[in-house]
């Protein structure tokens, strides 16, 4: 079939299996151009592994590291008539590549957040990896089913405390409109963390160490963003900051855990940029438009390629110093926070109106890149081709 974009508000309904490819080979390519990372994993799980700073992760444990990687991801597979979800591709993209190279690539497609996801994981770690020596963390999901109670958890993209009225960019109509935001309630914000906090990464490591499959030194991190006076209504200060503040407090348990067979366990603070997760939370769009303009005008503007594989050199598996914060945080989010940087998003925000949206942000750039987590607008892809949906994992 031929392959064109379907999109709907902020998530593409479809993907392009030769444009996810391409984007996953654009990763590799960069990850070694980089060379190796020395000290590096060998063996690394990922749950989140198909998408944005998961799927770099993966990549960069593989493709800078020399490591055998197990990925957990939730992703929809391609029948005849359907394209599979853009995660599915990449994935089948990713462990083409890996095999190619000689390294074990393996994965598992289920709700991460269930027992027996884990079991399957742990069932497959025995028989094909052994111990691993790094988990990275990377789940984004709006749900949580949790396997002890059945119950299902949903969390809420809101303020806390009163509601939030800001600017936001309609990406189909590309109108900048005033939207309104209302409270989270006590429960909303309970169910958030229950959804997007630490508890089910500690019930992965508490899953894997009592099967001894954390092997002597193994690191683990989860991703956060933090932000500042901007976002922070809507993220840091809102109930998906308060789930992030969980992670804080789950890093803290597991490390406790990990030290005890030398290893360490940080949560790592990321910049904020176009992911199918962030693209739902209501004020990114607008804000990464207008931070990627500045960011791309002085030269330090990265996507999620350069931010994992910056993390892994120079923070996770460094020798020299490292950017820690004051609670033990690797921090990778130096660019994007610096005040000149913040001030100009400001004044950028305080101006921008439907009419100047191009002039005074980069929506341009941050559609292009919305499309490419889907396939889409990728050099050297023909779109018009006929091409299979199915491709197998
Ligand atoms: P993403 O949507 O690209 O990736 C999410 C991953 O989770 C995918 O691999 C998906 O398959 C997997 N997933 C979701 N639900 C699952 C389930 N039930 N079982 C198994 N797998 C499941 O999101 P992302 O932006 O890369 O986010 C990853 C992490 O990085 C999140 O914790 C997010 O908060 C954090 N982060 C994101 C940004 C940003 O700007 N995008 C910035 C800093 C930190």
């Amino acid at each position: 079939m031929v392959i064109k974009p379907k999109v709907r508000g902020f998530i593409c309904t479809n993907a392009h299996p030769v444009g996810c490819a391409a984007h996953v080979q654009e990763q590799i390519d960069y990850v070694k151009s980089k060379g190796a990372i020395s000290g590096g994993p060998k063996r690394a799980l990922i749950i989140g592994s198909s998408t944005g700073y998961g799927l770099a992760s993966r990549i960069t444990a593989a493709f800078g590291c020399g490591a055998d990687t197990l990925g957990v991801f939730f992703e929809k597979p391609p029948t005849e008539k359907r394209t599979g979800s853009a995660g599915y591709y990449n994935t089948a993209a990713f462990q083409a590549a890996a095999r190619k190279q000689g390294l074990v690539a393996e994965g598992i497609n289920g709700d991460a957040f269930s027992d027996e996801v884990k079991a399957e994981t742990i069932s497959l770690l025995k028989d094909k990896f052994g111990p691993v020596d790094l988990v990275v963390y990377s789940l984004a999901s709006p749900r949580r089913t949790d396997p002890r109670t059945g119950t299902t958890y949903t969390s809420a993209l809101k303020p806390i405390g009163d509601a939030y009225t800001m600017k936001g960019v309609n990406t189909d109509t590309l109108e900048v409109d005033e939207v309104t935001v209302e409270p989270a309630t006590e429960e909303e914000i309970a169910h958030t963390v229950k959804v997007m906090g630490g508890e089910d990464w500690e019930w992965w490591i508490e899953a894997l160490m009592g099967e001894n499959l954390l092997a002597e030194g193994c690191k683990s991190t989860a991703y956060t963003y933090i932000g500042k006076e901007m976002t922070w209504p809507l993220y840091g200060h809102a109930a998906i900051g308060m789930a992030k503040k969980d992670l804080d407090r789950a890093a803290e348990a597991i490390d406790g855990k990990l030290k005890g067979i030398g290893g360490e366990c940080r949560v790592s603070v990321l910049k904020a940029l176009v992911t199918q997760a962030s693209s739902a939370i209501p004020i990114m769009p607008l804000y990464i438009s207008i931070l990627y303009k500045i960011m791309k005008a002085d030269g330090s503007h990265e996507g999620c390629i350069q931010q994992i594989q910056g993390l892994f050199e120079r923070q996770l598996y460094s020798r020299g110093q490292r950017d820690l914060d004051e609670i033990g945080r690797l921090r990778m989010d130096g660019l994007e926070l610096r005040d000149s940087v913040q001030e100009q998003v400001k004044d950028l925000w305080s101006r921008i109106t439907t009419e100047n949206l191009s002039d005074l942000s980069d929506f341009e750039g941050y559609r292009e890149e919305f499309l490419k987590l889907f396939g889409f607008g990728i050099a050297g892809v023909d779109y018009d081709a006929d091409v299979s949906p199915v491709v197998a994992l």
